[in-house]
């Protein structure tokens, strides 16, 4: 099956000198040398070497399916033959974009109803800033212009997406962000509980929240923005009183509420949608990721009643991208949510494969003195990693503890993420019990090494 790109070396200078990475200091990279990833089956790549390694982290979140389904790369060949695109500005459509979109409003939650197509999370992101300005303008609210993100918040790389999110180190890579965005606390009840019960933490965390709109002053919010389990910023998985709290405070100053489902969507958390986890009711639903598996770019916005009928009334909505609803990307799609549904993905992870890797995780975290927590819920976790576990005593961040694990675990042929102090895990939701057992012994090697190395 694995063909031969032997000459690592080759590889690896070429890609210094023509490929720029994403989220890669490109020096230290030229150094090193990039990892190159030739093939993929199941829950597993290969190295152009051959090395097998077993992806948790199914790709970035998103190889919902798990790699080289059949399926989708004929349904891919066959719509391109097709049509190979085509595309829905100025009044055009394609069976593929109309059959996607009413599956897509079949599985959110009730009222959210209207779909919009973009090419990447990011691009979902860019849009809802769009849209709810708009929808504020078409309401005589103007001024309703600053949306309200979280510390450690993802929503992607363009300046809009930025500034939603609440990544420092992004924040700080040009001289400033857009106007219009501010942030709050996240709900990290092991970094910030400071002896509060999860429930109270919970609630505090939420009330950052009225704080902050009162700060602002509520005519100037337009929308509160989370993901309903925040992802790249280390799991962080809500107390139970965070989003009905919050839920309440959007609805009391009349805040649009966006649920960030890009990386929870499509059965990550054992539901369909991390909304329905956590009973959130959000008024716009960005998601990409799981929507395809990854096997091709797309994303979607899902748009509620309450938002798309003031739009529906403004005229001309000025908005999209050459490729939205490309047919392809819509097709392949299509036919993913078709395997997550017919093999019945979302109740194995939530019935199934979901608590066993947690409560594999346990067990390992119980022994090993190097995990503090292990949280997140469905196929994602973090192990937040420890040089003492009480009292809770975290590494110095620049011995990069979790780093140094992570390239340990890829080493002995595991994919893993490093989050801050944490490692992180999200594997395809297609992952077996032997699978989780593999992965959880390769976890226990590469903390083993770690300790080793640092305490
Ligand atoms: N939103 C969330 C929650 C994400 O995790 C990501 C990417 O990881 C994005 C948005 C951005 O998506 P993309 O990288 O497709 O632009």
């Amino acid at each position: 099956m694995l063909r031969n790109f032997a000459d690592t070396a080759a590889l690896q200078s070429l890609d210094a000198a023509h490929h720029v990475h994403s989220f890669a200091d490109p020096k230290a990279l030229a150094q090193k040398g990039a990892r190159i990833i030739t093939q993929g089956k199941g829950c597993y790549v290969w190295d152009n070497e051959g090395n097998r390694l077993l992806d948790g982290m199914a790709g970035l979140w998103c190889v919902a399916v798990g790699y080289g389904r059949q399926e989708l790369s004929d349904i891919a060949a066959r719509q391109m033959t097709e049509l190979a695109y085509y595309n829905n500005h100025f009044g055009t459509s394609t069976p593929q974009m109309i059959e996607l979109a009413e599956k897509i409003a079949r599985l959110t939650p009730d009222g959210l109803d209207h779909i919009l197509f973009a090419n990447s999370g990011s691009e979902a992101n860019d849009t809802i800033v769009r849209l709810v300005r708009r929808y504020w303008m078409l309401q005589g609210k103007p001024t309703r212009q600053t949306f309200i993100g979280r510390d450690l918040g993802y929503h992607g790389s363009t300046l809009c997406a930025v500034s939603l999110g609440g990544m420092s180190h992004m924040h700080g890579m040009a001289p400033e962000m857009l106007p219009g965005f501010a942030h709050i606390m996240h709900p990290h009840h092991y970094l910030l509980g400071d002896g509060l019960t999860r429930e109270e933490f919970g609630l505090k965390a939420a009330r950052a929240l009225e704080e902050k709109i009162l700060e602002l002053g509520p005519d100037n919010v337009a929308a509160f923005i989370g993901e309903p389990l925040q992802g790249a910023g280390g799991v962080i998985d809500p107390p139970s009183t965070y989003w009905p709290e919050i839920q309440r405070i959007c609805r009391r100053y009349d805040i649009l509420l966006v649920a960030d489902e890009v990386i929870c969507g499509f059965g990550r958390t054992g539901e369909w949608f991390g909304s329905q986890l956590y009973g959130i009711q959000p008024d716009l639903m960005p998601m990409a990721k799981g929507l395809s598996s990854g096997y091709l770019p797309i994303a979607a916005v899902a748009v509620g009643a309450k938002v798309f009928d003031v739009l529906n009334e403004g005229g001309l909505l000025a908005h999209g991208f050459t490729y939205s609803g490309h047919p392809v990307a819509c097709a392949v799609a299509s036919a993913n949510i078709d395997i997550i549904a017919n093999e019945g993905l979302v109740d194995r992870v939530r019935e199934d494969v979901g608590p066993y890797f947690h409560q594999s995780l346990r067990q390992l975290a119980d022994s090993h003195p190097l995990v503090g927590e292990v949280r997140g819920v469905g196929l994602v976790a973090a192990l937040h990693l420890v040089r003492d576990r009480a009292p809770k005593t975290f590494f110095a961040p620049e011995q990069q503890a979790a780093i140094h694990c992570r390239e340990t675990l890829w080493d002995n042929g595991l994919i893993a993420r490093a989050v801050g102090q944490a490692i992180v895990l999200s594997p395809p939701l297609v992952i077996t019990r032997a699978e989780i057992d593999e992965m959880v012994d390769k976890l226990k090697a590469g903390l083993d090494a770690t300790a080793a190395a640092f305490v």
